[in-house]
């Protein structure tokens, strides 16, 4: 997403470019696989109408009909079972819910001095703002303010489902971020699954080349020179779109402050398992939110046929399991069906038995799911990040500001940079 919108405002800028990707289709982490009358979202699960800007591209990129717009229901599992709550009406059903005692659910308005503190300075065009609160870890964070019992059945399912680690490895900023992605209690989700998106984007640009892996970028003689799949191709500037870790191996050169920060990134990994099912779970939930001490090696559910109509043929059901890297090792040698059983074994004791109404299985590995954001990481990016977007080689990506949204703004950022120049 994060090439896409560089090289959509590149494109409107008048300049001429070219996407090199080195898959078969474009998205990286925004993609849609469809098998068997199912749409599935390996990568990206939604949008959120804070997503101002993502949302704008859509609109401009002619495909404003391909929002779809639903209030989910969340859950939570505690004790083996699921509680609800229902974002249309997060008031009434938060007061209901038996995730958390009473006196946990009191002490949750503890957080909003902080809300109210900081809760405009949470922008997605810049996430340094909040690097006042960059000091500790989510963890130390929500059981200082909050107590061990919200973070264990709320901070902590809400992070791993959504940063795809821990409390521990995550900066209490993503606390406030993650309520200004919810804050708009709904979903927007795009016809035809999340790939769509980028997908419609790749429509309007002129120059895609898939199965096209750039193996270095660099200067010479005041040329941007890429050398793709051993050929070389010039050009007058470049932005890099890929994860921290890959960007380095491509652009071995980089220095200064970038360089520190970039070292200092660590990818996550994770396995997405999709059970195509013969009838649909009696819930009602579009994400299931599994503590880490509920079931450790589940980041979190996505019931996919509620998440938006259209993803499961009719009846049947459809839903994403999002395992840990450190389980995904242990199926290394299993078949996929295997796999799928096991996966749906961690989450029995709240999901019940859903082995026997398995009829498809799809399983996407990712390398790079997300990264862990150690404390400081904000800070250190409010110095690093002005390198990110100097001279004519720039770096785009969600690093920046998580999610879809930190992806195009920080491409469009990049076309902004380069256009300057
Ligand atoms: C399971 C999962 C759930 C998620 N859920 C959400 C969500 O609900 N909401 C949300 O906002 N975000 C979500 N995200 C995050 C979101 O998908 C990412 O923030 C966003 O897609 C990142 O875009 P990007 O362009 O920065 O990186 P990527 O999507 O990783 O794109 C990088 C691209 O570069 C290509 N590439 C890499 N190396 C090379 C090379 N050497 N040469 C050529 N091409 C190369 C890759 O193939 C890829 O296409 C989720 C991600 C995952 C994986």
């Amino acid at each position: 997403m994060a090439g896409l919108s560089a090289a959509w405002h590149l494109q409107n800028a008048g300049f001429t470019t070219t996407v090199f990707e080195k898959n078969s289709e474009v998205g990286g982490r925004t993609i849609s696989i469809k098998k068997d009358g199912y749409i599935m979202d390996p990568g990206a699960i939604t949008l959120s109408p804070a997503y101002k800007e993502t949302l704008q591209l859509l609109h401009e990129t002619g495909a404003g009909a391909m929002r779809v717009h639903t209030q989910p229901v969340l859950a939570i599992a505690r004790d083996e079972i699921l509680h609800y709550i229902d974002l249309s009406k997060i008031v009434s059903s938060g007061l209901k819910t038996g995730f958390l005692s009473l006196g946990a659910k009191l002490k949750l308005f503890r957080i909003v001095p902080t809300l109210l503190r900081y809760w405009s300075k949470c922008d997605f065009e810049d996430m340094a703002q909040l690097e006042v609160l960059d000091i500790e870890n989510c963890e130390s964070f929500a059981i200082r303010k909050l107590g061990k019992e919200i973070h264990d059945y709320l901070v902590d399912p809400v992070i791993r489902m959504n940063m795809f680690s821990s409390t521990k490895t995550s900066s209490a900023v993503d606390i406030i971020w993650l309520m200004k992605m919810f804050s708009g209690a709904e979903f927007v989700q795009i016809k035809g699954g999340m790939g769509a998106l980028s997908e419609n984007i790749a429509a309007q640009l002129g120059d895609i080349r898939l199965n096209a892996r750039v193996e270095k970028i660099e200067m010479i003689h005041n040329q941007v020179v890429l050398q793709v799949d051993g050929e070389a191709h010039n050009f007058d500037a470049a932005v890099i779109a890929i994860p921290p870790e890959l960007a380095l191996n491509i652009a071995p050169w980089m220095s200064g402050r970038q360089r520190k920060w970039f070292d200092k990134i660590k990818g996550v990994p994770s396995l997405t398992v999709h059970v195509g099912l013969k009838s649909r779970p009696d819930s009602p939930a579009s994400l299931v939110m599994v503590p880490g001490i509920e079931a450790k090696d589940v980041l979190g559910i996505v019931l996919e046929h509620n998440k938006c109509p259209g993803r499961a043929p009719e009846g049947k059901g459809l839903i994403a399991l999002h395992m840990t890297g450190e389980w995904a090792e242990t199926q290394q040698d299993l078949d996929d069906l295997q796999v799928a059983h096991n996966a749906l074994d961690t989450v029995k004791p709240f999901m019940g038995d859903l082995k026997d109404q398995v009829e498809m299985v799809n399983l996407h590995n990712w390398e790079y799911v997300d990264h862990e954001r150690y404390v400081g990481v904000y800070k250190s990016l409010t110095k690093a990040r002005p390198e990110f977007m100097d001279g004519r080689v720039t770096f785009a990506g969600e690093f920046i500001s998580a999610g879809i949204e930190g992806a195009v703004i920080c491409g469009r950022r990049c076309a902004e940079a380069l256009t300057r120049e």
